[in-house]
């Protein structure tokens, strides 16, 4: 099973300035086949004799130049260049199966990050070794044993940080408490509603935090370019932005775990979260809350401690359905938080009767599954290993 460790780096002036360069050798390999791709792709399609372009040409093509043309590339390790580009042939091949947009140029600032095939990097302790730099002190010893699989580098803010794949050989935590089901609804209010009645809210840090981040976002724009307030705006933007980010990863972690720790059977609703997203008022809201993010923390979890997460259609009506009689209303406005049951009289709460919904849903699925496919609105995931963000996720290896 793959799991990833963000650990922090703690590297001195020289090495960050090498991290630095081994970033910016990345991104410049990355853009450079990027806009080779697009050439050879228009010649080809004018010259239908010539060879479409693939990752693996375009790496041997800049291995063939790089000494004349690029000769800085050589002061980094090889790594660097080679795997962004086969990360552009993932982002590639994710695009043609219409799983992504269009692959865009990396920029400076928001993709500073190179990635290391388990070959060329070590970690004993808290160091990590990195070819033509050497060892590197981390803020933590890395926490999963098993098969390190590769490292990505990046840095957030001023910070660097390297992100350990590791196939791991045991599941790293033990399994859920029990084997009772649970359901969970997702919302704007509360960040979660369980079946249990228990409500989880988003971190309320969050709110003051965005309205800095506007006050911010203006600030910079109305420095100078080239600037050095302009740099230094930037950069109290840049420490904002990483800030939120780890408040919220950091709640979506705590209710994931809380959740799985708990429950061995997890129904939630199968969210279009782009279809969502689309819809700009709620837009902001549930790209905030990381309905998404929440949703994968719980299937790789589950999946550690044994546990399953149960997926319900999402046209399964689960807050119109009473969940003590299954009476089903005609409709339900947004606004109502409560409603009264027609058929048995019960008073529903909005969210709790929809995690309950989920819930017998995810218990049901059991028998089904015995039953007969494709019988109900559930549909199970099996146990697979920890999700990664896709540019880690390819498989890297060079002799
Ligand atoms: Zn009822």
């Amino acid at each position: 099973m793959l799991v990833t460790h963000r650990i922090r780096l703690d590297p001195n002036n020289v090495q960050a300035t090498y991290l630095a360069l081994a970033a910016g050798t990345a991104r410049f390999a990355y853009n450079w086949a990027l806009s080779e791709w697009q050439k050879q792709y228009e010649a080809c399609k004018a010259d239908p004799t010539l060879a479409k372009p693939s990752e693996a040409a375009l790496r041997r093509q800049l291995n063939r130049i790089k000494r004349e043309q690029y000769p800085w590339m050589l002061e980094v390790t090889k790594n660097a260049p080679q795997i962004a580009i086969m990360q552009l042939g993932r982002a590639f091949e994710n695009f043609f199966a219409g799983r992504a947009r269009y692959p865009r140029f990396r920029r400076k600032g928001r993709d500073d990050r190179f990635t290391l095939s388990n070959d060329q990097f070590r970690i004993e302790g808290r160091h990590i070794r990195i070819p033509k730099l050497g060892w590197v002190r981390m803020w933590e010893t890395l926490r999963f044993a098993g098969k390190v699989v590769s490292a990505s580098v990046a840095r957030v803010a001023d910070h660097w940080y390297a992100s350990i794949t590791v196939d791991t050989f045991d599941p790293p935590v033990p399994p859920a408490d029990n084997q009772s089901a649970v359901g969970v609804d997702l919302g704007i209010k509360a960040l979660a509603t369980l079946s249990t009645g228990e409500t989880f809210e988003g971190p309320k840090a969050l709110r003051t935090l965005l309205t800095r981040l506007r006050r911010l976002s203006r600030a910079l724009s109305r420095k100078v370019k080239g600037s050095r307030n302009r740099v230094r705006a930037k950069l109290r933007l840049a420490r904002l932005h990483a800030r939120i980010a780890n408040i919220r990863r950091d709640s979506l972690h705590k209710l994931s775990a809380s959740i799985t720790r708990r429950f061995h059977k997890i129904g939630i609703e199968d969210l279009n979260v782009k279809g969502m997203l689309g819809n700009r008022h709620l837009a902001r809201a549930i790209a905030d809350m990381g309905f998404y993010e929440l949703r994968r923390q719980l299937e790789y979890k589950a999946a550690w401690r044994g546990g399953q997460v149960v997926l319900v259609d999402r046209w399964f009506p689960s807050s119109k359905l009473c969940s003590c009689c299954s009476y089903r209303l005609e409709s339900l406005g947004l606004d109502m938080r409560h409603w009264t049951c027609p058929g048995c009289g019960a008073l529903n709460d909005r969210d709790v009767n929809a995690a309950i919904n989920l819930r017998n849903v995810a218990v049901s699925s059991t028998a089904s599954a015995c039953g007969g496919e494709g019988a109900g609105p559930a549909r199970e995931r099996e146990a697979k290993p920890a999700p990664m963000k896709q540019e880690s996720n390819c498989k890297v290896n060079f002799g």
